[in-house]
C-alpha cells in the first residue's frame, strides 16, 4: 500500500501534522500508525480499589493511543520559548510562538472555548520571587484540564477520521529507505510512502534509538531531570495559582549552584503514577471541572543532571534511581517533609495523622534512601526558598512523592526543516528530543506539515 505521507505516532505531534496536512492539502493520501488504542478504548486498569498498581499492559493506556502521552494530562499548553523544548533553535523564536498560538486557536475551536489563558506578564510575583532568589519564567498557559483536553481530542479525531487512514494497535517495527521513497514495516504488512513523519514521543524513545542506528541518523544525549512531586494544601499556593495557574520557578542552590525548578503545577489536582518502560514514577494532573478538584495542589521539583564524557546513558541513570524507589516501595514512595528532615521514614500511621491527605496511594518510606544526596539537598533548599513566597511550603506535613523523573529522548540530528539526512524523513515532537511539551510537540507537527505542503507548492 502506498501513501503520500505516513505519520508514526498519534500524540499531539502526529495529530497536529495530520490536521495541518489535511487542511492545506486535502488530496494527499495520509496514513497514521499508532501503537496504542483509539481514544475511546484507552483505559488504565488502576482503579485504586481492586487494582492499585501497574499490571504492565501490552500497551500503556496512559502513554499510548490517540492523544499520546498527553491524552489524560492536565492539558496545560504553555506558550513560551523559555521551557518545554528548544524548537526555537531550529525555526526561530517568533515562528515558534506563532505556531504555539495557532495550536491554541485550534484547541479553543475544537472544544477548549471557555477555558482560561493565564499569563505571567506584569505579574507582581516576578518581583517577589526575585527578592527571594527565585526566578519566575515568562509564559502564557492555556489550561484545558484533563476533562476538556479529552473533549478536544475527541473532536479532532472526529475531524480526522474521514481524512486520514488510522491504524491503531499497530506498532511500526522499522523504517527502511529505498530509491523511490520509504517503507514502513509493521508486524504483518509493510506500507510505502514518499514522506514519513516520525512522532513517537517518550514511550517510543528506545524504538527511535533503534531506527536512528539502523538508518545511521546521528543522535546525542546527556540530560535527565530527577526529583520529587510535592503535595500540599491548595491554599498555600493559591495566591500564585489563582493568578498564574502554573508558575515555573527556578532556583540556584547555594550549596552546589545546581538549578532546581518547579514543573507541572496542578492546582487542586491529584498525584498519579506514570509508567515508563515498566518503571513506576510519579506525575500529576488536575481537572477544570470543580466537582473533580481536590483540596491539594501538587507540583514537581526537579534537578537537571547533565553528564559529560565518558558517561552517555543519562536515561539509564534516571531509570536506576526510579528502580530503587520501586524496589523499596513496590512503586512510588511518599514521605512527609518533617520526617525527611528528622531522618526518619514515614509510616502509614504518620501519614494518616498528617493534616495533608495524599491523593495517591503510595508507600510511606524514606526518600533519602533513594535520591542521591546532592539532588535531595537541592530539593530541600528549594522548599525552604519557596516557603518565603508561599509560607507553609516547608511545613512538616508537606508530602513528597518519589521519584519523579523527566526522561529526555536523545536528540535526533535534523535540519531547520526538522528533516533528517533523508530527504523525506522528518522527526518531530518529544521523540526528536527537541520538544518536551504539548505545545512545542504540536507546533512541530504544524511546522513539518507546512514544510511538506510548501514542497508541494502550497
Ligand atoms: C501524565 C502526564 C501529564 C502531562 N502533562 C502535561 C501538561 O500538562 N503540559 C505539557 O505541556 N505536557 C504534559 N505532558 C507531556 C506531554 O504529554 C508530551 O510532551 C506530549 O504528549 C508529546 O507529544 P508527542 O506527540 O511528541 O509524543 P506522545 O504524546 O508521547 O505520542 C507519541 C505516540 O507515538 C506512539 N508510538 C510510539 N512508538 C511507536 C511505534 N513504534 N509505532 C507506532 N506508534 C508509536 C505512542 O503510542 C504515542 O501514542 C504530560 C505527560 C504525562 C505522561
Amino acid at each position: 500500500m502506498k501513501y503520500d505521507v505516513i505519520i508514526i505516532g498519534a500524540g499531539p505531534g502526529g495529530i497536529f501534522s495530520a490536521y495541518e496536512l489535511t487542511r492545506l492539502q486535502p488530496q494527499l493520501k495520509i496514513a497514521l500508525f499508532e501503537a496504542g488504542h483509539e481514544l475511546s478504548r484507552r483505559k488504565c486498569p488502576i482503579d485504586g480499589q481492586k487494582i492499585k498498581s501497574c499490571v504492565g499492559c501490552d500497551t500503556c493506556s496512559i502513554m499510548s493511543g490517540f492523544g499520546g502521552a498527553g491524552a489524560f494530562s492536565d492539558g496545560k499548553y504553555n506558550i513560551t520559548n523559555d521551557f518545554g523544548g528548544t524548537l526555537f533553535e531550529y525555526i526561530g523564536k517568533t515562528q515558534a510562538l506563532e505556531l504555539m498560538r495557532y495550536v491554541d486557536e485550534i484547541n479553543v475551536a475544537y472544544g477548549g472555548e471557555g477555558t482560561r489563558l493565564y499569563s505571567t506578564a506584569g505579574s507582581r510575583f516576578k518581583k517577589q520571587c526575585m527578592q527571594n532568589d527565585l526566578h519566575l519564567l515568562d509564559a502564557s498557559v492555556r489550561h484545558l484540564g484533563t476533562d476538556i483536553n479529552y473533549i478536544v481530542l475527541e473532536n479532532l479525531y472526529a475531524y480526522l477520521k474521514d481524512r486520514v487512514t488510522f491504524f491503531f494497535d499497530t506498532p511500526v517495527v522499522s523504517v527502511e529507505a529505498g530509491d523511490q521513497g520509504y517503507r514502513v514495516i509493521c508486524d504483518t504488512a509493510f506500507y510505502e510512502c514518499d514522506r514519513c513523519i516520525i512522532s513517537v514521543g517518550r514511550s517510543g524513545s528506545k524504538w527511535m534509538e533503534k531506527v536512528c542506528t539502523e538508518l545511521a541518523i546521528p543522535t546525542s544525549s546527556n540530560r535527565v531531570d530527577i526529583g520529587v512531586r510535592v503535595e500540599l494544601p491548595a491554599e498555600i499556593f493559591s495566591h500564585l495559582t489563582d493568578e498564574l495557574y502554573e508558575s515555573k520557578i527556578v532556583y540556584r542552590t547555594q550549596k552546589y549552584e545546581d538549578k532546581v525548578r518547579t514543573f507541572c503545577m496542578n492546582p487542586r489536582g491529584a498525584v498519579v503514577n506514570e509508567n515508563t518502560n515498566g518503571i513506576i514514577t510519579v506525575n500529576g494532573h488536575s481537572y477544570e471541572d470543580p466537582e473533580k478538584q481536590t483540596q491539594n495542589t501538587n507540583f514537581a521539583l526537579l534537578v537537571s543532571k547533565h553528564f559529560s564524557e565518558p558517561f552517555k546513558d543519562s536515561n539509564g541513570y534516571g531509570e536506576s534511581i526510579a528502580r530503587l524507589s520501586n524496589m523499596l516501595g513496590g512503586g512510588v514512595i511518599v514521605q512527609r517533609f518533617g520526617d525527611l528532615i528528622r531522618g526518619q521514614r514515614s509510616t502509614h500511621k504518620r501519614i494518616a495523622e498528617s493534616f495533608v491527605t495524599p491523593t495517591l496511594n503510595a508507600t510511606p518510606g524514606d526518600l533519602s534512601l533513594v535520591l542521591p544526596k546532592r539532588i535531595l539537598d537541592g530539593i530541600i533548599e528549594m522548599l525552604y526558598a519557596l516557603d518565603k513566597v508561599a509560607p507553609g511550603t516547608a511545613n512538616d506535613d508537606t508530602l513528597l512523592y518519589g521519584v519523579e523523573v523527566k526522561f529526555y529522548n536523545m536528540e535526533v540530528e535534523v535540519d531547520e526543516h526538522l528533516k533528517t539526512k533523508y530527504d523525506g524523513i522528518y522527526v518531530i515532537g518529544d521523540g526528536s528530543g527537541i520538544t518536551h511539551s504539548l505545545s512545542h510537540a504540536s507546533a512541530s507537527g504544524v511546522y513539518v506539515a507546512r514544510q511538506i505542503a510548501g514542497e508541494n507548492g502550497v
